[in-house]
């Protein structure tokens, strides 16, 4: 039964007017070889030989689900051999690799897909020759008898996201004229590779390269396998990256008949055609091509389509052993708590202890995948300076991590675990995918510690450098006006006549303190308990304790540029504007001293904001 193609979605229109530059390259390889006219159409199953060599489509399907079309992407063409890597595959992950590789080699054979030639051990060479197709069609009928087609109909219909119809005409005119097939079935059971019914599972075969596809379907099959397995369209893992991988390998050394090897060294991207004119070529980790063109060339590859690949890897340097990649790019900021202080506004004791050993908390700011040599790279830079006791790594620029690199990564926290150094994790969420790679090997290592926010981290390693040092972070304890650095250098009377301005506020956990856009008419003094202070998208600016003034800003301002939170119960001086300005009338000298406190707080605020900055525009 012959099923109309797909519905034409618009995949390809877009907000402008203008072709995305990749769209653009492929409408242009259509247009220069839409007049090539040589080759010929299949006609060796005579139903294939009614195909329409005018028809020309090309289909290129992204990893993250983008699909582009140009020119006859949805009429419907049977898969033929391009059947056999997906067949292979699924044998993989269906009957185990070992028993697959038992009897299906994994060399190049060197001749013509339809040879009868067996290897030494008289089994097929691999699977993209017919021997080795039928083969695999054999073993998956071994173990799934009447319903091996079916179940192979839809494991195709999974890589391609859609369900996939026979042309039956097309199966009936292979089934009718197939001897040769029959003969390499016939070959295979003599020597044991297939142990059953020939018949049947030529069957199977004839079927399985008789299924419909689009030049499209054949882009997100490919896609699929250039993406471990995973179709970017609908997400579904279809095969597991081990079978991908050794697909994909077979596909590099015997993928397009006895030109495979001129094909890998041109085009350098694993690909397969069939004799129905497709193409299809997947580039691991970027992207799958589809390409229908009937006619082929004298080593059955579709003449238009060949031209395709071999355009787009020369004119975007695709050839996949063609690669390169800088791990110094790896690190976009490193630098210790002397430069870069969490926001927590420290108390005089606390600072001296942390500029005495700023360098005990180091901070690698990651960007990119944590690959084998990134993470190399990181682990030697560690190394080659002195060894902090806090090293934490922030992630929130890690876009992928492989399997190496995580193995690499769990191998690094090993040993410094072992050198007494403490690791945090940041930026990193727990339910991302980054989490699940690098906890599966750091599982072991036990605890790791991980903060979302940089910030809270950098706080949380300095609470520790305080405490190791002999300082104590007492949340409870009450600071009177006296010690406030605004406040510094007034008399006892100064003071006495401020603290009777005064009203003692108490705050509930949670509670709103100020909010941003209302009136500034009041500053605070922190006398108990923790405070923060969040611009109104959500950013902590800084995270005061007891002995802080805060609300300061209604000194110059009229309006509060941000909320201050109670982060748990606390208690707070709090004294109108209006009475601080009469204060300050009264007592000039202490008025002008508390502006020179205030300039030199917003001063080393400034700084520490200033050193920032530079360490990310600096890299
Ligand atoms: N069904 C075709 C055959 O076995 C597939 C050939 C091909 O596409 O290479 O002859």
């Amino acid at each position: 039964m012959k099923r109309s193609p797909p519905p034409v979605t618009a995949t390809t229109t877009a907000w402008s007017s203008s072709k995305p530059p990749l769209l653009r390259f492929l409408h242009t390889c259509h247009a220069d070889f839409l007049p090539e006219a040589t080759g010929a159409v299949a006609d060796y199953i005579p139903e294939l030989g009614k195909a329409d060599p005018t028809h020309f489509g090309i289909s290129l399907a992204t990893l993250d689900g983008h699909v582009y079309e140009v020119g006859d992407t949805r009429v419907p063409f049977t898969i033929q051999s391009m059947s056999k890597p997906f067949v292979f595959a699924l044998a993989l992950d269906t009957l185990g690799a070992e028993r697959v590789e038992s009897v299906i080699g994994v060399e190049p054979s060197g001749d013509p897909f339809n040879s009868i030639r067996l290897n030494a051990e008289n089994h097929p060479f691999n699977a993209m020759v017919n021997a080795g197709a039928i083969a695999c069609s054999g073993l998956l009928h071994a173990d799934k008898g009447d319903g091996a087609f079916e179940f192979i109909r839809q494991a195709l219909g999974r890589f391609a996201g859609r369900e996939l119809d026979v042309d039956e005409a097309v199966y009936a005119s292979e089934s009718a004229t197939g001897d040769r097939n029959r003969a390499i079935g016939y070959l295979l059971r003599t020597n044991s590779v297939i142990t059953e019914n020939v018949p049947a599972v030529l069957d199977v075969y004839f079927r399985q390269c008789s299924i419909l596809v689009t030049a499209r379907d054949t882009a997100v099959m490919a896609a699929t396998l250039a993406n471990r397995g995973i179709n970017p369209l609908t997400e579904e893992q279809v095969v597991t990256p081990y079978a991908i991988a050794r697909t994909l390998s077979v596909m590099t050394s015997s993928g397009m008949y006895d030109y495979a090897g001129e094909w890998i060294y041109r085009v350098g991207i694993p690909a397969k055609s069939g004799v129905g004119g497709g193409i299809l070529a997947a580039l691991p980790a970027r992207l799958g091509l589809g390409s229908y063109s009937p006619k082929l060339d004298k080593h059955g590859n579709s003449v238009r389509g060949i031209k395709v690949c071999e355009t787009l890897s020369a004119h975007y340097d695709l050839h996949m052993l063609n690669r390169s990649d800088d791990a110094r790019h790896s690190i976009i900021a490193d630098y210790n708590i002397g430069k870069n202080p969490s926001r927590r506004v420290r108390r005089p004791q606390e600072q001296e202890i942390l500029a005495r050993h700023f360098q005990e908390v180091r901070v690698i700011e990651l960007v990119g995948t944590l690959s084998l040599s990134n993470v190399d790279y990181v682990s030697r830079r560690l190394a080659g300076s002195p060894r902090p006791e806090f090293v934490i790594f922030d992630l929130r620029r890690v876009t992928a991590t492989t399997r190496a690199g995580a193995r690499l990564v769990a191998e690094a926290f090993q040993e410094l675990a072992e050198l007494g150094v403490t690791v945090i994790l940041s930026g990193i969420k727990r339910t991302s995918r980054e989490w699940a790679t690098i906890s599966e090997w750091t599982r072991r290592l036990g605890n790791i510690r991980d903060f979302y926010l940089l910030d809270t981290a950098i706080e949380w390693a300095e609470d520790q450098i305080v405490y190791r040092y002999g300082g104590s972070i007492d949340f409870l304890e009450t600071t009177e006006l006296a010690e406030q650095p605004l406040l510094a250098g007034l008399s006892e009377a100064e003071i006495a006549d401020l603290t009777a301005l005064c009203t003692v506020r108490t705050y509930q956990q949670n509670e709103k303190v100020i909010a941003a856009g209302g009136e500034a008419t009041s500053l605070f003094f922190l006398r108990s308990g923790v405070v923060h202070v969040t611009l109104p998208d959500g950013i902590r600016l800084a995270t005061l304790t007891a002995g802080m003034a805060f609300g300061e800003m209604a000194l110059l301002e009229p309006t509060r540029s941000a909320d201050v939170l109670a982060d748990m119960s606390a208690t707070a001086y709090e004294v109108a504007i209006r009475d601080f300005e009469r204060f300050r009338e009264q007592h000039p000298r202490a008025g002008e001293r508390i502006m020179r406190n205030l300039a030199q707080i917003l001063a080393d605020r400034l700084i520490v904001a200033n050193a920032k900055v530079d360490l990310l525009t600096s890299g």
